[in-house]
This record gives C-alpha cells, structure tokens and sequence, in this order.
C-alpha cells in the first residue's frame, strides 16, 4: 500500500528548483505525485511503504537541497477501488490472495467527473430550484443537478472536458437568474448576498406599503392623480413577479412567480378597464368629484404584492437561521497560530501554517490546526468537533484537533493537516455537502410542485368558469375568486419542507460530532430495523493487550515473541500492534522480515533468515501454511481456553509445525452495554459481526448483551452477510471504523463510520461519528426521525394551507359567510411559508436522550393558530 508523504524543503527559491528535486526524487523507484513548492518549502509525493523516509532525504541532498519528511500516512483507499477490491473476491482463499495483489497495485482513480457549488440569486420560490435544476441539466456533460432553495444553491457534477464552470454560471442566467462558484467556507460572501437579497425585499415592502395603503382610504373613490402610483406598485414593485413568470416561458412552464403575475395582473388591467369605461361613459376628469367608481380593485393587486413581499421578507430571515450551525462551524476557525521557528516564536495567519511547523499553545487558547502533541501536557475541550463534553488528556504522541480549546496546561505541536485538511474543513464540507443534498422523499413534493401550477390554473379557471357563467355571478366576484385561488394555491411552502428540515437536522448532528452525509442516509435511519456492529475497534476499545504466550516447541516464548513482532511491525492490523507494543514493552529484539504479505481475515507472513513464518488463525494454518488439522489438535484445548475467555488467539507457525500461541485480549467500551440496549429497548435488532472465531466472539458478544454472532466472517464477506440480511426485507445499518469495513458499510441501507477522526471513516458511510462513542449510534438514529418528523408534518402542513385555502379561495362557503379575498389569500400563503420554515427550526431544539416536547407540539399549535388565521380573513373578507 502507498503512504502519503509530507516534506519541508529549505533553499529553494524558484520554479527549477521544483524541477531539480524532482527529477531526483523521480529516479526512485515506486515514487508517484511528487509536487514540489518552492513558494512555501513544502512538497508532497506517495511511495510505497518499503521506501524508507531516509532514502527520499538522501534524494533531496543528491538535488542540492536539504529536506526532511515530515509526516508518512497510509493512503486512503478510493470507493472504487474498494469496489473492485470487494468484486475480485472470488472463493475465500483465492479472493484473499487476489485482493492482497489488488490492494498492492491500487492506484487512485482518476477524477473525471467535476463538482462543484454555485450560489445563486434571484430565486422566489421552489419552483425557480426546479427551473434552474432543468435549465443546468440542458447543458451537455451535465451528468447530476440538486439546486437547494433553502441554501440558495446548486450543486452540479460534469464532465470538465465537455463544459466548464462558466458555462454553468451561463446555463443559470439564461434560466433568469444569478450564479457565482461557491467556495466551500466562504461565509461571508454568502452572508453579504443574503442579507443584500433581504434588505431588498423590505425595501419593496415598504414602497409597496406607502403605495398602497392609501389606497385603503380612497379605496371608493378613485382619484385620477392615483393613478400612476397605481402603475408603479403594479409594474415597479411587482416588477420580481413579471421577471420570474417571463423566465418561467421561456421554459416552458408556470411557476408561483407567475401564480402572482396573473392573480395581480388580473385584478390591475380589470379596475383599469372599469376605470377606463367610466372615464368614456361619464366623460368626467375622474375622481375630482370625489364621485365613486364601481369594481375597481386596485387595492387588491397592491396589497397582495406587498403582503407576498413581506412573506418573502419573513421567509427569508427565517430560512437565514436554518444554516446557523454551519455559520457556527466556520466561526470555529482559528484565525492566527503562534509558530515557533528556531527559538523565535511569532504569530502567523492561519493560512500560513504549514504542515511540520511546529506550534505552541499556551492555555486557554485555541489549537489552529491539526496535529501531533510534541511536549507538554494540557487537558483539551474537544466538544465543538466530537461533541465530547468532557476535557481530553493530551500527552506527546496525542493527536489534536484544530479549533478545540486548550485548557490549563501548555504544549508544542507539530502541524500534521493543514488548510483544506483539517477535521474542520472536512466537516464543514461534509455538512455543507449534505445541506445541499435532497431527501428521496422531496421527490414527492418535486413532483407535486410540478403539476401544481397548471392544475392551480386549471381550478383556477374553472372557479372562474363556474361563477360567471353557470351560477351567474358578477364578473368582478368571478375575478376575484379565480384570483384569490390563483394565489392561495403557490406550492412554495412544500418546496421549503425538505430542505430547511435537513439543515437544521444535519446542522444539529454536526454540533454532536454526528454526521450525516445527506438526506439519503438521514431517511435510511428512520427506516433500520437491524444494526450490525463490527467487533474489533467498534463493540471493543481495538487497543487489544497481548496476555499469554505459549510456546509449542523447545523454542523459548521470548523467541515467539521476537518472531512473531518482526511479521507484525510490517502489519497495520490492531492485533499486530498489540504484539509489536508488547514486544517493545518486553524489550525483545525484533529482526529485518522480507517477503511480508498480509492476508485479510487470516494472518501474516514473512521470512527471516530464509525461514518462512506465519501468524494468524486457525484458517491461516490449514489453509495457508497447509499444515494438517492434527498439527492443531496438539494444541487445541489451550486455543479454546483462551478463546472462551474471549481471548483473541494467535498461531505462529514455520512451513513445518506450530511454534507457539499468542493471545491478546480486547476490552469492551464502557458504553458498549448501555448502547446496545439503548438499541434493543427500540425494537431495533442488534448483531455483532467478526472475523474473529466463534468462541472469542461470543465471549465479547456475551459481555456486550448481543445476542446475534456472526463470526470467523472474512472481511470480503462481511458485506456479502450484510445483503443476506437485507434479502430478508429489513433495512440493515452497519457500523464500522470504516478500514476494512467499507465494503460492507457501503453494501448497508446506512453505513456508520465510528471515526477516530480518520480520513478513511470521512470517506466512507453515510453517517459518520466523530465521537468514539456507541452512544451516538443512538442519537443519530433519534435526530434522524425527529428531522424525517419534520419534514412529513412539514409537507402535510404545506399541503393542509392549499386544500383548506382554495374551496374558500373559490368562494364555495360564501354561503356560511366564508370568503378568501385576494390579498388576504396571499398574506396567508406567505405565512405558510413562513411557519413550514419555524416548524423546522424547532429542530434546533434536539437534545440527545431528550424528548424534544416543544418540537411535538410546535406542529399542532401552528396548525391551530393558522386555521384561526384562515377563518379570521375569511370573515375580515366578508365585511370588506
Ligand atoms: P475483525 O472482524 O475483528 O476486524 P479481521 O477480519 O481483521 O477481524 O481479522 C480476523 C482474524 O484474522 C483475526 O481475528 C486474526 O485471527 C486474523 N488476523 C487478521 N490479521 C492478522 C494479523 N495481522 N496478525 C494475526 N492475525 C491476523
Ligand atoms: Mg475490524
């Protein structure tokens, strides 16, 4: 496997020197993206693991430079290759020689396929997301498109050698609105753009107001020298309405910005008709009288553009706070770091950090970036990134994480992930990701919204239709009712139920180290009726001890120690730590190993002095090394003991018989038992899988309260169980600390990655937990159904405003004294909006292990209230 490797390099000062060093560095074999910047002194290369950090050093000397690595990572293994890793596992034993080989000569995929952000401007309503969802889509080497109203954005994959971001921006425009590459982090730009977008909306309020409210007083009698303020509030301050229903034809279709155009237009050219024919008939300079006019209804078209203005206003400032955790997120940002560089210490623009600086933290500070402790000693507050409320010891060799809090002691610590890669950066990406994203269930309220508008027309017409000509009545009360159901009938509180939810929800989990990467896994988590949980380093602390050694032949145990170590040093695998630490503990001497192969779901091996030795299981033994199930017999009643203690037994052996045992034990986390039957008490099925043989795994199972094994499972067939499950009909979730579990967390309906705070785990599942704590599994799940809670009663109270709104919009309890005028039909829309947006914001409310009351009872109270509301201006209508 390749390791990432990151370099200080001093003494360059322009581009050849790039060139020089790399040249050298090219000329070892196995050396790949090396990128070298004299700007910074930095550089950065992958190489295999065999070459040694010495021999890249030495490279850069050859160059004439003086270098230092300073920091070596296992590269993360891309989704793809993982899902040829998982497809080339054929038969066991052949499948874990092959997916040795194909883990060996992995290389990254290469990305063809561009994402990116846009922020946009000018949208309205939902409807606008799905015009300029359509509009993007047009453009050739668009392959994927989700515009987010809610989040003002738009998030697009294609192929950047068929188009480019430019033309994107273009494809926005050309649907009537404004498009800017959003850079991940950029508050502020965001936060200027959205606070311009809602000055303007109470600037038209307020015109609209002063415009119109005169007309109140002067509503019977009409003065001619109105008349241009008249025009104005139509064409100026409604001017939004006319420029969102012309980009709607052009597409070929209506959205709610033309719902508006039409229902104020109509009541507009209607009193200017009955104004114009009063003028002819009479003959009179009108109004000077003070005489009145019959029908004119101007009143109505101003007042509905101010109330659906100030409802744009509200929803607007509401829809702000719904992104407040990702605002919070990047306020956590350090701004400066204190940077020691040869005994001078000095405060530096975070930006200029490097990886390898080396950074003092004096106490009560916060740590600028990631990395490693140096000296020193300090208990940490980790809470703004784990969710972790208690302070966490950090002694030298303990990682840190930017943007948490240094408590009272002091330390030094070398800067491992900078810029982009911080944790920070990787959640705020995370989460921005996912706010973008849609919930497979808005694409109901996508395609209600779709067919909305033309059947709104459609009974809006019919309203029309049916009072003018089969019931007879006045073509002015025919007007109004098509008007008033014109505009109650907008869609666009329904295309704010699903989005605003997901942000509060996901914003939510991010301030509990929860991630969750979008609305799929968000709507997946309500759905899980079994949760498998891998053993090692998920159910168990993975730092297992080493506990007994036994020796098999005249050989010492010291020797199998020694032996054993020299394989496992060359081993990433958590029971090969535990016997290289106890080795070092010991003071064994270990010796140079060569031909080291692992192999998943058995053991290792190697050679040294010429003799071939394996370490694994029972299956490694028999399988591998070939040696008869006789040779183990010998043996077998000390394994057991081991293993029905819920020891992890290791077999040494050379080609010829078996040296000796090794056992490592593997303890619970404290808050194994307490979250497996947090679990079990919500009907949800809890199993354990493992690769460990079935008495060590019902040992530890027996420990955690599960009582579901599924052991001696190789690692390619962990996901292969997992659809097993899954052909059963149950949504199954897997956790896993997303190394050698990804298949399997990918192959899951929900993929739970416990993160140490590991790229990989970033990578990998749809939820990830920042927290090593079981717990959270929990309290993903719970804030997952309160979000989906919120999004179904969001989208019934959407819907619950248009089907109690339009029989009285239509005027069909005109005889009970129910009428829906025009103006108050849009007042009443806007506050849909606005309390679809507030009913989501009781999410904030989200506590862990708390029933978020307010939040259950937010729904029906509003839902009340707003029936009030309805029936209120229905008999204000009546009197006007
Ligand atoms: P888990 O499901 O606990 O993550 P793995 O699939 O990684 O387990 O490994 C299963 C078994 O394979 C281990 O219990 C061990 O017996 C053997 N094994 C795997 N890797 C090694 C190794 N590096 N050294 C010794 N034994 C190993
Ligand atoms: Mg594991």
């Amino acid at each position: 496997m390749n390791e990432k490797l990151h370099l200080k390099i001093d003494g360059m000062h322009c581009e050849s020197c790039e060139k020089i060093i790399t040249a050298e560095l090219s000329e070892i074999a196995g050396i790949a993206d090396i990128k070298i910047n004299a700007a910074d002194g930095s550089g950065e290369l992958s190489a295999p693991e065999e070459v040694s950090s010495e021999t890249i050093t030495q490279a850069i000397t050859r160059a004439g430079y003086i270098g230092v690595v300073v920091s070596r990572t296992r590269e993360q293994m891309p989704q793809t290759t993982l899902d040829a890793f998982e497809k080339k596992v054929v038969s066991p034993m052949i499948g874990a020689q092959e997916a040795v080989i194909a883990k060996a000569g992995m290389t990254p995929s290469e990305k063809k396929e561009n994402q990116v952000y846009l922020a946009l401007s000018g949208m309205h309503c939902s409807s606008c997301a799905g015009l300029i969802e359509r509009g993007l889509k047009k453009v050739s080497g668009v392959s994927a498109v989700n515009v987010n109203f809610a989040a003002e954005k738009a998030r697009v994959v294609f192929d950047a050698s068929q188009t480019t971001v430019e033309e994107l921006i273009r494809a926005v425009e050309k649907s009537g609105y404004k498009a800017r590459l959003a850079v991940s982090g950029d508050a502020e730009a965001e936060r200027k753009e959205r606070e311009k977008g809602i000055r303007v909306y109470w600037k038209k309020f307020v015109c609209g107001l002063v415009l119109s409210l005169p007309m109140l007083y002067f509503m019977l009698l009409d003065f001619f020298w109105f008349l241009p303020g008249r025009v104005a509030m139509q064409f100026i301050i409604g001017a939004g309405f006319y420029k969102g229903m012309w980009s709607s034809l052009r597409m070929k279709t209506f959205n709610m910005d033309s719902l508006i155009a039409i229902g104020t237009s109509t009541a507009f050219f209607y009193s200017l008709w009955q104004f114009a024919s009063y003028v002819a008939e009479t003959g009179s300079v009108v109004g000077l009288n003070g005489e009145k006019i019959p029908e004119i209804y101007f009143e109505t078209a101003a007042f509905l553009i101010t109330f659906v203005i100030l409802g744009k206003w509200l929803e607007a400032k509401t829809k702000g706070s719904t992104s407040d955790a990702i605002k919070k997120l990047m306020g956590l940002k350090a701004k400066t770091a204190r940077v020691s560089k040869n005994g001078v210490v000095a405060d530096v623009p975070i930006d200029q950090v490097i990886v390898g600086d080396i950074i003092v933290v004096r106490p009560g500070e916060k740590i600028p970036v990631d990395g490693t402790v140096l000296k020193g000693q300090s208990s940490v507050d980790e809470s703004m990134i784990t969710g972790e409320s208690i302070p966490v010891e950090k002694n030298p060799g303990a990682t840190v994480i930017g943007a948490t809090i240094n408590k009272h002691g002091s330390f030094e610590f070398t800067a491992t992930k900078v810029g982009s890669e911080t944790t920070l950066a990787q959640i705020i990406r995370i989460v921005e990701e996912a706010q973008g994203s849609k919930a497979p269930i808005q694409a109901f309220a996508d395609r209600i919204s779709a067919y909305f508008v033309p059947v709104v027309i459609f009974l809006a017409i019919a309203t029309f239709l049916m009072w003018y000509l089969a019931f007879g009545a006045s073509l002015a009360f025919s007007l109004m009712a098509f008007t008033a159901v014109i505009v109650i009938a907008c869609p666009c509180a329904l295309g704010l139920a699903t989005p605003t939810a997901i942000m509060v929800g996901t914003g939510k989990g991010a301030e509990h180290g929860i991630l969750i990467k979008g609305g799929e896994p968000l709507e997946a988590a309500c759905k899980v009726k079994a949760i498998v949980f891998d053993k090692t380093g998920t159910l168990t602390k993975g730092r297992p001890e080493v506990t007994d050694v036994v020796s098999a032949t005249m050989a010492d145990e010291e020797k199998i120690v020694s032996i054993a170590a020299s394989l496992e040093k060359l081993s990433e695998h958590p029971l090969a730590e535990a016997i290289v630490k106890y080795a070092k503990k010991e003071s064994i001497p270990l010796v140079e190993a060569d031909s080291f192969r692992a192999i998943p779901g058995h053991g290792v091996q190697g050679a040294q002095n010429g003799i071939t030795y394996y370490l694994g299981n029972r299956r490694m033994i028999t399988d591998v090394v070939g040696l008869s199930t006789d040779a183990l017999l010998k043996i077998e009643r000390k394994i057991r003991k081991l293993e029905e203690s819920g020891k992890t037994v290791m077999i040494l052996a050379s080609p010829q018989e078996i040296l000796g045992l090794i056992a490592v034990a593997d303890t619970i986390k404290e808050t194994t038992v307490e979250a497996v039957r947090a679990l079990q008490d919500r009907h949800i099925k809890v199993f354990m899988i493992t690769g460990d043989n079935r008495r060590t795994a019902d040992a530890i199972a027996r420990q955690a309260g599960i009582k579901n094994v599924l052991a001696e499972v190789l690692p390619e067939d962990k996901a292969e169980k997992i659809k097993k499950m899954q052909k059963t009909g149950i949504k199954v979730a897997m956790v896993g600390d997303g190394i050698n579990d990804a298949p399997a967390l990918a192959q899951a309906d929900l993929g739970i990655a416990m993160g140490s705070g590991t790229d990989v785990a970033m990578e990998t599942g749809g939820i990830i937990i920042i927290k090593n704590d079981l717990r959270d599994v929990l309290t993903a799940i719970n804030l997952s159904r309160e979000t989906m809670g919120k999004i179904k009663q969001n989208m019934f109270f959407a819907l619950f405003y248009n089907v109690l709104g339009i029989p009285i919009a239509a005027r069909l309890f005109v005889g009970i004294g129910l009428v829906l005028k025009p103006e108050l039909a849009g007042l009443a829309m806007a506050l849909s909006s606005v309390s679809v947006v507030s009913n989501s914001l009781f999410l904030k409310r989200f506590k862990p292990g708390k029933r978020n009351w307010l939040s259950m009872v937010a729904p029906f109270a509003m839902g009340v209230f707003f029936t009030i509301i309805f029936l209120v201006f229905a008999r204000l209508s009546k009197m006007g």
